[in-house]
């Protein structure tokens, strides 16, 4: 049995922020485990740019940011394991891996942090009728195999899904050669960035084909046609709108889930909208000592937020293992009210307000224009936020300072969209 303070299970951005901040915190025994062949994640196949905005106020390509955090990593002298994948772990924080090198390895750890990721929803969960040629790919495998693999996935492609992966696919395969036929939403919008619409398809003029969606897959071998209907505003097919596409790839880019199996083996609590860890404002879940952060935790757009958030994480769990982490006795519950779909943390604890302020992530349900955020304790508001302009898309945040906190009574806090004219 190998022993360590805090054991970090993924080598992405999260781990990696949340790794080098327990470092930070005084941590001297600390394991990142990545079961790929590199640190990094899924930034080093997402050679774009526009990673680190907000951190470094600099465009970088993906690998460019995961780099920085790498080398810190590296300076710290912070132990890593690649080619190792985590099968499990208990909640006395016992952590079972496995590689070709040590085989099967258990690791002690004293606090552990989540920070696995998340995967691609595939064409199984969709049923979409038709044969199973070759030829249908999940947009961030095609990214992989394009990128990182040197393989290209088609010559006239069409992308289902408009997800940020999908747009940005959808510019790649052009710049290498392919043509793109459309990226279909079902809905009004595009399911992805404002941002990514403008520069990958506008820019290059792709269509974005709203109010679409592919019903059936035709093709004995490789893909060779797609059947396309128009939907209505239940995003269901309209019968007799049927169009067809010759083509010879279909991208989905049809949503991420949080890699949620290890939490769900170990019987943490997980939140119906985010599908990943219920955690509180340490980034705690509800097993004391077992932390999470990044998109294993929701699913982000940015990754500046997904660093911030972990090293959250990672400070909280050097707190834990320090035995500073006072024990939470009595904790108030933040609820998506009107028009939210999701907030994260989802559990607040006044004993560990400490001073600093506090962020909450979330997403809301529908597009609105010239709204409000408001924060409820009860009935009283303790904050209101402008919003020009909302979309399920982009992430909201909400920052609040300890003294709006403090004054709270009542068990719950809500946030909720007030669509009022300001
Ligand atoms: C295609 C795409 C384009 C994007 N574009 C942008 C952009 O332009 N700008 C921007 O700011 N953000 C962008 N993002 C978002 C950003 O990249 C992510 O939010 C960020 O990478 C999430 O970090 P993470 O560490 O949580 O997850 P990941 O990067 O997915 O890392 C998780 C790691 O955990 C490892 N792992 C999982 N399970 C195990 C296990 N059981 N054992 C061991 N290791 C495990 C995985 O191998 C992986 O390396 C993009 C994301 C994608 C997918």
């Amino acid at each position: 049995m190998l022993n360590y303070d805090v054991v970090v299970i993924g080598g992405g951005p999260a781990g990696l922020a949340a790794a080098i901040e327990a470092k930070k915190n005084g941590i001297e025994s600390i394991l990142v485990i990545e079961r790929d062949r590199e640190l990094g994640g899924i930034l080093q196949q997402c050679i774009h740019n526009g990673f680190g905005l907000h951190i470094f106020k600099e465009e970088l390509t993906g690998p460019e940011y995961a780099e920085r955090f790498i080398q810190e990593l590296y300076d710290l002298g912070i132990e890593y394991k690649l080619d190792t994948m985590v099968l499990d772990m208990t909640e006395d924080k016992i952590v079972t891996a496995i590689n070709t090198k040590d085989g099967l390895i258990n690791i002690q750890a004293k606090a552990i942090v989540l920070a696995m990721g998340c995967r691609e929803r595939t064409r199984g969960a969709l049923n979409i009728a038709g044969s199973r040629p070759a030829g249908v790919y999940n947009a961030g495998l095609a990214q992989r195999l394009i990128n990182m693999e040197g393989y290209m996935v088609g010559k006239k492609v069409i992308i289902l899904g408009s997800g940020d992966i999908g747009l940005i696919m959808a510019r790649r395969l052009v710049l290498e050669g392919a043509e793109v036929i459309g990226v279909l939403a079902r809905g009004g919008y595009a399911a992805g960035l404002g941002r990514n619409v403008v520069q990958c398809l506008e820019d290059y003029d792709i269509p974005l084909m709203l109010r679409h969606n592919i019903v059936k897959i035709n093709g004995k071998d490789r893909v060779e046609s797609v059947v396309v209907a128009k939907t209505d505003e239940n995003k269901m097919p309209i019968p007799g709108t049927e169009e067809t596409y010759e083509c010879d790839t279909v991208l989905m880019s049809v949503g991420l889930i949080p890699e949620n199996e290890l939490s769900n083996n170990v019987g943490i609590p997980l939140d119906r909208g985010t599908k990943g860890p219920i955690v509180n404002q340490s980034m705690e879940t509800e097993i004391s000592g077992i932390f999470a952060c990044g998109n294993v935790l929701h699913v982000h757009d940015v990754v500046d937020y997904v660093t911030q958030e972990s090293r959250r994480a990672g400070k909280a769990a050097a707190r834990y293992v320090k035995g500073e982490l006072d024990k939470v006795e009595n904790y108030i519950d933040i609820r998506p009210g009107k028009g939210i779909y999701y907030i994260v943390p989802q559990k607040l604890s006044k004993e560990r307000l400490g001073g600093e302020p506090l962020e909450f992530f979330m997403r809301v349900k529908d597009i609105y224009q010239e709204a409000q955020l408001v924060v409820k304790a009860g009935d009283k508001e303790i904050r209101k936020i402008k919003k020009k302009y909302m979309t399920p898309s982009e992430m909201q945040r909400i920052v609040l300072a300890p003294k709006m906190l403090e004054d709270i009574e009542g068990p719950t806090l809500t946030i909720e969209v007030l669509e009022e004219e300001i």
